[in-house]
């Protein structure tokens, strides 16, 4: 129930205009976003690669209005893989980008328009000598998405794809991007989606994530296992051993803010850790999802709230 209301309230103009006006939400916005300059991002993402962590960095914004928005948000990536470059940061950092951010749900042609920003921000990482991975979002998107990504890795094999263990169909695409050389995030999914198309239950979300994990580790790609769950790093370890996967052939990856103690713990084991840092001025969305993941983290907010009146 309060999963889902905060998951609609991500969704309400209204609820946003309050939340962003609340002097004390900015404070907890820090624990999960960078900041909203591309100077923060570039800090925070060297702070984290001095600790022996991965980083993908995303500039924040979701479903974009109009095209010249989009077009400002791929421009934004641009000059995001510059500084990486610029910095040396490159080898340890690559990018996260949400199609809806760079134009997925225009009006007629806003496929064609994502698709054309994403490759912009492909060229500007291959240029920088890193990688790209498509966020994956509700699943309306899903198809759209994907096929993007197929007539994107023409050109850019090593992009990076999400799937969402949540979505019942996520078994079968894991089947189909498990192959050589293929990038895969796998996480449980953040979105609200009906129960036709997704499992709802945590111990069924949790199955289902150990079913597609057990796909991506047997296959032939590189698995990214996106998950804080204790139960679904131990399982992936586990997994990757009786694969025979070598630690470089598969990687970790946490949420900025999230667990630290655990990202340094794998890290400092041999694994690969990459840490997801959000920056930007749009955390709004991004930020009621993570609320609505840990109502710990709500609790905190509201006593924020109540303490200031
Ligand atoms: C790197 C990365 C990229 C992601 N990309 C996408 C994406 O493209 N599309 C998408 O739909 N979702 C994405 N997600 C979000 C994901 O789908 C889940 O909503 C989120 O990771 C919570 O699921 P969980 O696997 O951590 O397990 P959960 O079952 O939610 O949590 C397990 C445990 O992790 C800890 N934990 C989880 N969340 C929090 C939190 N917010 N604060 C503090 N502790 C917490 C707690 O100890 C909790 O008991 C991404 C997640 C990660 C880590």
């Amino acid at each position: 129930m309060l999963r889902s209301a905060l998951l609609a309230a991500s969704r309400s103009p209204q609820v946003r205009t309050v939340v962003e006006k609340f002097p004390p939400t900015h404070a907890i916005v820090e624990r999960f976003v960078a900041g909203e300059q591309l100077d923060d991002a570039v800090t925070a993402c060297d702070d984290l690669v001095a600790t022996g962590r991965k980083v993908t960095l995303d500039h924040l914004g979701e479903d974009t209005k109009d095209a010249e928005q989009a077009a400002g948000t791929a421009q934004a990536y641009e000059h995001l893989l510059t500084a990486l470059k610029e910095t040396g940061l490159a080898a340890g950092a690559e990018v996260s980008v949400k199609l809806s951010a760079v134009g997925q749900f225009l009006p007629l042609d806003g496929e064609k328009i994502a698709l054309e920003n994403a490759r912009r921000i492909c060229e500007a990482a291959a240029d920088a000598g890193t990688t790209v991975t498509l966020d994956m979002e509700d699943h309306t998107t899903t198809d759209s998405t994907l096929s993007i990504a197929r007539e994107l890795r023409a050109d850019f094999p090593w992009l990076g794809v999400v799937l969402q263990a949540y979505l019942r169909r996520t078994e079968a695409d894991c089947a189909e991007f498990a192959a050589a050389g293929s990038r895969v995030r796998l996480c449980k999914g953040a979105y609200k989606e009906p129960e036709s198309v997704a499992f709802q239950g945590k111990r069924d979300v949790d199955l289902a994530y150990v079913r597609a994990l057990k796909v991506l580790m047997a296959g032939e790609g590189y698995p990214m296992v996106a998950s804080h769950d204790p139960n679904m790093i131990k399982i992936a370890g586990q997994l990757a051993e009786w694969n025979g996967r070598s630690r470089d052939s598969f990687e970790y990856q946490m949420l900025y803010g999230i667990r630290p103690e655990e990202q340094l713990r794998l890290a400092q084991a041999g694994n690969t850790m990459r840490v997801y840092l959000p920056y930007g001025a749009e955390w709004y969305g991004y930020f009621m999802r993570r609320l609505a993941e840990r109502p710990a983290n709500l609790t905190f907010f509201l006593r924020a709230m109540a303490t200031r009146g």
